[in-house]
């Protein structure tokens, strides 16, 4: 069984980015720039919007976070969004979720011009991803898809399913492996029979958020299994496929931790540049 190293992938990509940015910097004499508005305390919020700005300074971007109380007005935030949608050294914009209950998240998000909504959130990516034109593509998604390739470099004619269909995870993912003429299913939690579903895939990507939901006797052999999933348990964070059973049968399989998380935070750096590449065209 091939162990998904995402912490190693996670850290080529960003050696790769690094590169990409000391050509842009050469080439422009600038270069491209996040901005994460973090709204609120959250505990886990913070930590993520930490480990955004850790990375992304280490790989060379620009990088600033703007905090609110987590009782700022909407319009605040709203005008704030208008002021760097402006700005020029800005390249790619993301406000961490989840907001304030009096923050109207959709407001939020399609306030974020498209071009650099680096979340891929805005309903004019989700549309250019789902016609299959250029688009920021949600993180996460992007991740796996990337960890997948690595394995399979072909993905034409395969069989995938997706278990989850949210907006974050689940619907772009499938969107992804169907431009890469997979034959997709994505399933959810009024599908039927979950494990018969799994049972015909090349390609399992679970993210549910049900700890080890996929059991060992749900998998074929050779198939790619993705775990997305972050659970915390009384033994500790895991994913939603019971890693014990699975890696004994199936080809490759990502850990949690160490899986796609890291390439998550990879993948947000990757959108940044590509928001600046498309500004520059
Ligand atoms: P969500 O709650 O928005 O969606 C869960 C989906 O699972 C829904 O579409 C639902 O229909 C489906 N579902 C629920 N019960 C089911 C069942 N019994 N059988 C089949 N499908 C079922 O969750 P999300 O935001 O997509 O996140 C999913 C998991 O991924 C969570 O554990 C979350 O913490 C994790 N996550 C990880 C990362 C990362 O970077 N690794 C990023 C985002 C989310």
């Amino acid at each position: 069984m091939i162990l998904i190293d995402g912490k190693k992938a996670a850290a080529e990509l960003r050696e790769e980015l690094k590169q990409e940015i000391s050509q842009i910097k050469k080439k422009y004499n600038k270069v491209p720039g996040l901005t994460v508005i973090l709204i609120g305390d959250m505990a886990p919020s913070q930590i993520y919007v930490r480990n955004k700005e850790k990375s992304a300074t280490e790989v060379g971007l620009k990088s600033e976070v703007i905090k609110y109380p987590g009782n700022v007005e909407e319009k605040i935030v709203l005008d704030k969004i208008k002021e760097l949608n402006k700005d020029d050294s800005v390249s790619g914009i993301l406000v961490q979720l989840p907001l304030p209950n009096h923050i109207d998240k959709q407001k939020v998000i399609e306030a974020i011009i498209p071009s650099k909504d680096v979340d891929g959130f805005h309903p004019m990516n989700v549309g250019n991803l789902s016609s299959g034109y250029e688009s920021s593509i949600p993180c996460t998604p992007l991740g796996c898809y990337l960890l997948i390739k690595k394995i399979e470099p072909n993905l034409s004619g395969k069989k995938a399913v997706i278990i989850g269909r949210s907006n974050l995870n689940g619907k772009p993912m499938a969107q992804l492996l169907l431009k890469e003429n997979c034959t997709v299913t994505i399933t959810h939690s009024k599908t039927k029979d979950l494990r018969a579903e799994c049972l015909e895939a090349d390609i399992i990507v679970a993210a549910v958020g049900i700890p080890e939901l996929v059991r060992g006797d749900w998998v074929k052999k050779n198939t790619i299994v993705i775990d997305v999933g972050i659970n915390k348990t009384d033994k500790g964070i895991v994913g939603d496929v019971n890693f014990d059973e699975v890696s004994k049968v199936a080809k490759a399989l990502t850990p949690v931790p160490g899986g796609v998380g890291p390439m998550t935070i990879a993948c947000l750096l990757k959108n940044t540049i590509d928001c600046f590449k498309r500004s520059q065209k």
